[in-house]
């Protein structure tokens, strides 16, 4: 069981690095850091944040590039394969985004490639960039700050998950009209789903913030 801790309310002026506000309520709280293994939540709405964890650097980013190495596979691998009256046909996802790409739904095609392919892979790569440095205990690579703050603001972006839900549900509609099969890129994007979503419980935005904050490299 994890030992909790809440940190005291407190008044802000002016700049502060004692104080940390919480992203879900706006709370302002002074900072007392929970040791490996304990968390400090929001006294308000029970929002985590900071949760430190040990070794969690290192597994960040082997899960990182685990995702990135299934990002590019199930990109080009077939997707799924369509059998209909003898004729089969399969396709990629990325050849699928990218059907429409001499028409007026050009645009339609670039941003879904984006959404599904290119935005996650860029933000596994943008955290590779960020999070190296620091588990490594060296000073941040230059820029890695503005690195960290687009990869979160690339998040909500992020879509590979919604895509899987979607096929899913595509497929079982027209199940009655072809026979329709799973490629290898289609378990790929699944298990990179549940990698992301782990990978995402591992990162403590705080602890990367905090490292962050040390001089950088010259
Ligand atoms: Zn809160």
């Amino acid at each position: 069981m994890r030992a909790e801790r809440c940190v005291n309310e407190t008044h802000i002026t002016g700049l502060r690095t004692d104080l940390i506000v919480c992203p879900q309520c706006d709370a302002a709280w002074s900072l007392e850091r929970p040791d490996a293994g304990q968390r400090a939540v929001c006294g308000r709405c029970g929002e985590v944040l900071i949760e430190p964890r040990r070794k969690a650097g290192k597994q960040i980013i082997a899960l990182s590039l685990a995702i990135a190495i299934l990002i590019l596979a199930a990109a080009l691998f077939p997707f799924l394969t369509i059998s209909v009256s003898g004729a089969t046909n399969s396709v990629s996802v990325l050849q699928a985004a990218l059907a429409f790409s001499d028409g007026p739904l050009v645009l339609l095609s670039l941003a879904t490639a984006a959404l599904i392919v290119f935005i996650p892979l860029a933000r596994v790569l943008l955290s590779l960039y960020v999070l190296i440095p620091i588990v490594r205990d060296q000073p941040p690579a230059r820029y890695a700050a503005k690195a960290f703050r687009l990869s979160e603001a690339l998040r909500p972006w992020s879509m590979a998950e919604i895509f899987v839900i979607g096929c899913a549900v595509a497929l079982i509609k027209i199940s009655d009209l072809a026979e329709v099969s799973f490629g290898p890129a289609f378990w790929m994007f699944s298990t990179l789903v549940l990698l992301v979503v782990v990978n995402e419980a591992y990162l403590c935005r705080w602890s990367v913030w905090n490292a962050l904050n040390k001089p950088a490299r010259s």
